[in-house]
């Protein structure tokens, strides 16, 4: 089958244009460096199904970080039959530059224009034929997002690629010919594929090229003595850039028309937003609410704080059929609870029915079908409305453009703390799956950079966590007379990122030490986000969840259910028995080590294993942590469930959290123990591939103690405010001993 490679600028659409042309579901995001893999598919429409391999955006075929020396490797390696060079044709200029390179390569080519759209929405217009022309190669106007033309794209592509195209460079300045036509005599005399490219390479003095030719680099550098350039002195690398852009201005702009003054409208408009968005005051406060609106919407009972001024107790509202579905006397709730209850009345039925259905079965049958593997199951399931309510207003936030603006706003402080403001998009993809945005982290140049920043991607709590803090705080609202659930959760959230931060600033001033890079990222420009591409998101998310739920999650349940039934010589027990079962027994064991978390020796003895239990379920899928309370509940509760109101599932974990007399820090404290101890098994395989310089077994440590301090530090100063002066006290210490630590390092180091 033939391969055609997608090759092109960061953001120029090759992903968006991949899923069009496979039909796949990739990642599409408004900002540069989501795709740092390479990925393929087949494309089956046209007259011979064909490979497409979507790449890593790069500028240019010098690369600087791991991700872009994928895309470098597999264009000259992996032999393309053709590349299919896509094109922002918005920002045309920038674009061709590496289409200028990728024309020195023994390949065929067709320029694929891109965001044809944009170009017609601005009232501007691009002579395709002349530009064709103008560079050697097909050219084809698509638009990836709207689906124009890609059939055309392809057909030409597959009739290209029976052809064999000469390299071919626009750098025709005399005394640097000379040189290119040289060193490619002497990559051809090796026997080296695409020459041309590896010479010019070489004359640039690309790093890569140099660590492979050194002797033939000698003879450059030789002839770099003899050069002298007006402006650029003798940096070859210079010059050749600068050759490459004036071609570009003088041959291919002149293919596109501009509608006069339009440009300089839409750019203002785009600049508009962006004084406000990216201010250097307001920018920070903005991001923040916007984020607590996200929560408000998903997660309050009391949507925009009407409860105080609807009097949703009067007779008018009581008993109606909407009550607790739409409001409760509390307020209106939003809509991530709505979708919440309404899921929640259909597994109680659910529930209901298979338990009478079962209720002639031995106990044993109806124990592990109602409460093990239904109670196990529906209580994961029934946050799934939430999760991908939460997932799609952060996918908005990153297709329309802003969150590459907040990776802005961010640097300034990041820089503070020993980070770029490009850490914070692996980040921010941390609330979704810490894998892919472990995955991410390649897009970071630096190796310290990225190792902090993949052990503190986990702090950013992701959507399988997301149960838990809405299960407790729920629960927590309940018993402790709170009303606001989603201000519990936003602040866990906040908090997560708080100890990131901390844990970043420790580590880049002890075992981490090192300048910050400089941050580079070009701004994308807004778009509005597709309808489309985020229901395939949100769907991709939904079949990840159902499958997780019904392999691990269904698993872990049943064993779970089997550990807490079963005593040590395998005798099977009762509900009410539970403290005798095997998992009581390994529970209790390690249970007094979480005494100054709150969640051990102080609770109640016959069930203080459960939080633990719990947490170490969690450490193979984190949505197990809820699970397992699913699974409990009826062994710890028993009859006293008052299966009545709606939500057994909530109910499930408020009965607990009474049963076990666990106080409210404690519960805090329990929260962001799993938050931010190791994650789940996946992530910590994935963390474990992406670590540089074996850092692994520390990175297990540094995630063990981190969360044993936060939740123990939490917990001790929401239960003695006083102990707050303890803590301050440790980390004034600690600053001032790493402090004059380091400067006592620096001065040795200067001395020596
Ligand atoms: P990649 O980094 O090159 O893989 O680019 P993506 O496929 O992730 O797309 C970057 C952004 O451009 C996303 O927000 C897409 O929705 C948007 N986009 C891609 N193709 C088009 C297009 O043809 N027209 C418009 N208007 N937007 C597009
Ligand atoms: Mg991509």
């Amino acid at each position: 089958m033939k391969r055609f490679a997608l090759a092109g600028n960061p953001n120029c659409g090759k992903t968006t244009l991949f899923n069009s042309l496979t039909g796949s579901t990739a990642h599409v995001g408004n900002w540069p460096g989501v795709t740092v893999e390479k990925k393929d598919g087949i494309y089956k429409k046209g007259s011979e199904p064909v490979a497409i391999i979507d790449l890593p955006g790069i500028y240019s075929l010098s690369p600087y970080t791991p991700e872009e020396v994928i895309s470098r490797n597999y264009i000259l390696e992996e032999k393309p039959d053709c590349i299919i060079n896509v094109v922002d044709a918005s920002n045309l200029e920038r674009n061709l530059y590496l289409t200028t390179q990728l024309l020195e390569i023994d390949v065929p080519i067709v320029v694929a224009l891109n965001m044809m759209d944009i170009v017609k929405k601005n009232g501007d217009s691009i002579n395709v034929d002349k530009l064709s022309k103008a560079i050697g190669v097909p050219v084809v106007s698509i638009s990836a997002q709207k689906d124009d033309n890609l059939d055309l794209l392809m057909e030409i592509a597959i009739k290209e690629s029976v052809k064999k195209r000469e390299a071919f460079t626009i750098l025709q300045d005399k005394s640097l010919s000379h040189l290119i036509s040289d060193c490619k005599a002497a990559f051809t005399g090796l026997d080296i594929p695409h020459p041309l490219f590896h010479a010019i390479k070489l004359i640039e003095m690309d790093e890569l090229e140099v660590k492979d030719h050194p002797n033939l680099a000698k003879v450059v550098v030789e002839f770099k003595k003899t050069f002298n350039d007006d402006t650029f002195g003798s940096d070859l690398e210079a010059i050749i850039a600068d050759h490459r852009y004036q071609y570009i201005t003088e041959k291919y702009s002149v293919c596109k028309t501009h509608k006069v003054n339009n440009v300089y409208d839409y750019l203002s408009s785009s600049d508009k937003i962006d004084k406000v968005l990216t201010n250097k005051w307001a920018g920070i406060p903005i991001f923040l609410l916007i984020l607590f609106l996200i929560f408000h919407l998903t997660f309050s009972e009391n949507l925009f704080f009407l409860g105080g001024l609807i009097k949703f107790n009067a007779p008018s509202f009581e008993g109606s059929f909407f009550e607790g579905l739409f409001y409760t006397e509390n307020g209106i709730n939003s809509i991530g609870v709505i979708l919440f209850n309404f899921l929640d009345c259909i597994t109680s039925g659910i529930t209901n029915l298979v338990g009478s259905w079962l209720s002639t079965s031995p106990d044993w049958v109806s124990g592990l079908i109602c409460d093990g593997v239904l109670g196990g199951l529906f209580a994961v399931l029934s946050f799934l409305p939430q999760i991908l309510l939460l997932f799609l207003f952060f996918s908005i936030l990153e297709d329309t453009g802003y969150m590459a603006r907040v990776a802005f706003i961010l640097d300034r402080i990041f820089r503070k703390f020993g980070l770029t403001g490009r850490a914070f998009l692996p980040m921010i993809m941390g609330f979704g799956c810490s894998v892919p945005a472990m995955i991410n982290t390649r897009t970071l140049a630096d190796d310290k950079e990225r190792t902090a920043t993949i052990r503190v991607i986990p702090f950013f709590s992701c959507g399988a966590k997301l149960p838990i803090l809405t299960a407790i705080a729920g629960g927590i609202c309940q018993i402790f007379g709170f009303n606001n659930a989603d201000f519990i959760t936003y602040s866990m959230y906040v908090m997560g990122m708080l100890t990131a931060v901390v844990a970043i600033l420790i580590m880049r001033k002890t075992t981490m030490r090192g300048e910050v890079s400089p941050f580079i990222m070009e701004l994308p420009t807004y778009h509005m986000p597709k309808f489309k591409a985020l229901m395939i998101h949100l769907w991709d998310k939904v079949k990840h969840f159902i499958k997780k739920a019904f392999t691990i999650i269904l698993a872990s349940t049943i064993a779970i259910w089997f550990l807490s039934h079963f005593s040590w010589n395998w005798q099977f027990l009762a509900d009410e028995e539970i403290e005798k079962s095997i998992l009581a027994g390994l529970g209790q064991l390690i249970t007094p080590l979480f005494t100054p978390l709150g969640f051990g020796w102080q609770l109640e003895r016959q069930f203080s294993f459960v939080f633990v239990v719990a947490a170490i379920t969690g450490l193979i899928a984190k949505e197990n942590v809820i699970a397992t309370f699913g699974a409990l509940a009826a062994c710890i509760v028993g009859s006293t469930i008052d299966t009545s109101t709606d939500g057994a599932d909530i109910v499930a974990t408020v009965e607990m959290i009474r049963g076990t007399g666990i106080t409210w820090p404690a519960l805090i404290a329990f929260i962001l123990f799993n938050m931010t101890t190791i994650p789940c098994f996946a992530a910590v395989a994935t963390a474990k591939a992406e670590l540089p310089n074996k850092k692994f077994g520390s990175t297990i440590l540094f995630w063990l103690a981190t969360s044993y301090f936060v939740s123990m530090m939490v917990y001790l100063v929401l239960s003695w405010w006083w102990s707050s002066f303890i803590f301050l006290a440790f980390f004034i210490i600690l600053g001032f001993s790493i402090h004059y630590f380091n400067r006592y390092k620096d001065r040795k180091a200067t001395l020596v």
